[in-house]
């Protein structure tokens, strides 16, 4: 236990990388080896344990995609107004506090300070905290509760531009919407990094690919499917850090190549924890409900709600915009002292305290479309995990 508190230490300021050669005096050549004596890594990575025996749980979720972005606007049902913060696509957990931020302007603009919140995932629980924020008295009112919820079973990554919308509806307006939501969000998660149990934190995440400058995904040959909007290079280049490339010889996986990318991580069971326990001893109300159709709302005392659902508003508001995007994550035991990720050949991991997640993201955003099946794949979870652990493996 000592050994691993002192590399860990050791380590945290480098996401688990330590640059012995640029410690030593002698010369080192472009992909960082010494002259004349055997290629010794530069960048060394703690061994991980990927092995499918060592999978804990297998879980399956569809994300709350719609080609034309979350849905944010006020609905009039009966005497009950809605705003609706549903639909955040792979994005949910990373845009959250800037789209509840824009939810809650919506609902304190009516003038009530008693508020409900219909749902308790990602998105209404920062609703909930800050309408709380802003002075209201607020209810939860939800079918399940984290660790139940759909948000639960995310890969925990600040992803704001995933499957957010399709390009065409991009549009100007779109754009200044989605930057500030992921600007407020960005900075609101700065707030949340150095607490005990570590709801968020940076870590290095590393691409590695059998050639040079290989794409990340391939894409399908002659796909003529409408794009996924990508953002955020164009949108907030200042919110991401430069990356670092390493070729073969100077790090641990053979004559691979590496991109290095700093990337911020959500430990999802801490972090859902923290939020709910903020917004009760902030004196927030949670009550198990159930609603079948809109005109149930009619039985809250609330007059003014957020509709938080996710993937549940498509029941329940009868939205079919909503498309279920299936994915599917291996848990496995967690190993604390690692702590950067991976990405390779499609599969994605990350090194999540509260239980490693490997995930196989396929070569496009296609992948798992229009798919609203939730049996687990155990193939695909071994697939996941054997590709990963392939990459620790001499070539
Ligand atoms: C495999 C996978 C990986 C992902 N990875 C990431 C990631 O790395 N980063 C990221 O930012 N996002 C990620 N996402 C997306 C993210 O998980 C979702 O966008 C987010 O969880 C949506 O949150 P939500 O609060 O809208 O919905 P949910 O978490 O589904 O919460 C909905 C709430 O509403 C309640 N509810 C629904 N219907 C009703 C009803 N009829 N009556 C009463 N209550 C109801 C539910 O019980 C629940 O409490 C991922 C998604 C998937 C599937």
């Amino acid at each position: 236990m000592g050994t691993t508190i002192g590399r860990r230490g050791l380590l945290a300021g480098a996401g688990a990388a330590l640059f012995v050669g640029a410690l030593e005096s002698c010369s080192i050549n472009a992909v960082g080896t010494k002259r004349g004596s055997p290629p010794t890594p530069t960048l060394q990575l703690l061994p991980l344990h990927a092995s499918p025996d060592r999978i804990t749980a297998i879980t399956v979720c569809t994300r709350p995609f719609r080609a034309q972005g979350p849905r944010l606007d006020v609905e009039q049902v009966g005497q009950k107004t809605v705003i609706h913060n549903y639909g955040h696509g792979g994005s949910g957990w990373s845009l959250s506090w800037g789209s509840s931020g824009i939810a809650v302007q919506k609902a304190l603009a009516v003038g009530e300070r008693d508020i409900a919140v219909i749902g308790c995932g990602a998105l209404g629980l920062t609703s909930g905290l800050l309408l709380q924020r802003s002075g209201a008295r607020v209810t939860i009112y939800a079918k399940e509760l984290p660790p139940n919820v759909r948000s639960s079973l995310a890969s925990g990554l600040w992803t704001p531009d995933s499957r957010i919308c399709l390009e065409d509806y991009a549009t100007p307006a779109f754009k200044q919407l989605w930057s500030s939501m992921v600007r407020q969000s960005f900075q609101t998660y700065q707030n949340l990094l150095g607490l005990p149990g570590n709801p968020v934190e940076f870590i290095d995440s590393y691409f590695v690919s059998d050639a040079p400058n290989a794409p990340r995904r391939r894409g399908v040959a002659g796909d003529t499917r409408p794009k996924f909007a990508e953002l955020q290079r164009e949108l907030v280049p200042d919110l991401i850090p430069d990356s670092e490339d390493f070729g073969p010889g100077s790090h641990p996986f053979s004559e691979r190549y590496l991109r290095r990318n700093t990337l911020m991580m959500f430990n999802i069971t801490a972090y859902a924890r923290l939020l709910m326990a903020d917004f009760v001893s902030n004196g927030g109300k949670i009550e198990i409900a159930e609603f079948h159709t809109p005109n149930d709302f009619a039985k809250l005392r609330e007059k003014v709600l957020i509709n938080a659902t996710g993937y549940g508003a498509r029941a329940l508001f009868g939205d079919e915009s909503i498309i279920p995007v299936r994915g599917q994550l291996a848990r496995a035991i967690p190993q604390p002292e690692i702590n950067y990720g991976l990405f390779y050949k499609g599969v994605s991991f990350v090194p999540r305290r509260d239980g490693l997640v490997f995930q196989v993201v396929g070569e496009d955003d296609y992948y798992g479309f229009n798919d609203d099946t939730t049996a687990p794949d155990r193939g695909e979870a071994e697939l996941a995990v054997n590709t990963i652990a392939g990459l620790y493996k001499a070539v």
